[in-house]
């Protein structure tokens, strides 16, 4: 585990930019998953390797911050995983839901952990508390390839199961989808008896230069080197032929099936 050290003070409540939600709450500054084609990677403070960040007191902290807006649905999981290893131990998302809960605010979570599962009873009681789970690898070789501390994929599916069945809202985001590395129409078939809603993300990477395309183009050109160049010219365009085609075939898969899934490639 990364060492687990206080961070400079500095608010826990932030403003967020999906849509339909305003604020957003990431309990770490940093995220042990550490999966290389993260985004978050490239604004990063430590090597969350080895060091993640939290707040101190951040019960204290956040209920004054919330006190200032009205219960809303508050969005978790845009720069950190609130489920990832250390959080077993820390609980500082357990500590924030609690919190969330008892002044009538509901929470949106994006995970890659089963570990959400622990917390059940307090989602059970929010008003339309959701979990998402995002999954991009079809076999576990490659996923460990790409984000070994993350838990596989049979976990975050029997965890959409059983939050499903506990009456929790669920989503799967399909992402990030590597060209010609992730099968999307397979993944889709895993994932679509488990959760009311697919999501479909392509992998998006703006500068070559940042830390995540770094480690994306060390890892494909020892393990994919035929790969490397057709993956990097369709990561860097969105006008890509590759992109046309899975769309057309997601469409189809679509509306053959009929299947809910929105597809932001
Ligand atoms: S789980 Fe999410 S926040 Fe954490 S490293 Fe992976 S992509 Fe980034």
């Amino acid at each position: 585990m990364a060492n687990i050290k206080p961070c400079s003070k500095r608010p826990v409540l932030t403003p967020c930019t999906l849509a339909g939600l305003n604020y957003q709450v990431d309990p770490y500054i940093g995220c042990e998953h550490y999966c290389y084609y993260c985004y978050a990677l490239n604004q990063a403070e430590t090597d969350w390797r080895e060091e993640i960040h939290i707040h101190e007191d951040i019960t204290r902290q956040l209920e004054s911050e919330l006190a200032t807006i009205a219960p809303q649905t508050i969005y978790m999981g845009w720069q950190t995983d609130s489920y990832q290893p250390c959080e077993a131990e820390y609980r500082q998302t357990r500590q924030v839901l609690e919190l969330m809960l008892k002044k009538g605010f509901s929470a949106s979570i994006l995970t890659k952990s089963d570990l959400v599962l622990r917390d059940t009873d307090l989602l059970q009681k929010m008003n339309r508390a959701s979990v998402s789970f995002s999954v991009a690898f079809n076999d576990d070789r490659t996923r460990c390839l790409f984000e070994a501390n993350t838990v596989d994929n049979e976990k975050r599916i029997e965890a959409l199961r059983e939050l499903k069945r506990a009456g929790v809202r669920t989503a799967a985001l399909l992402c990030p989808v590597i060209p010609y590395l992730t099968d999307a129409i397979q993944l889709i078939e895993l994932l679509a008896p488990c959760t009311e809603v697919i999501w479909i993300y392509g992998l998006g990477i703006d500068d070559r230069s940042g830390r995540n395309w770094l480690y994306m183009h060390k890892i494909l050109n020892r393990e994919f080197p035929g790969l490397l160049e057709p993956i990097a010219s369709a990561v860097f365009s969105k006008e890509h032929d590759f992109w046309a085609q899975l769309r057309g075939d997601l469409v189809r898969l679509k509306n053959d099936r009929q299947l809910n899934l929105n597809i932001r490639l």
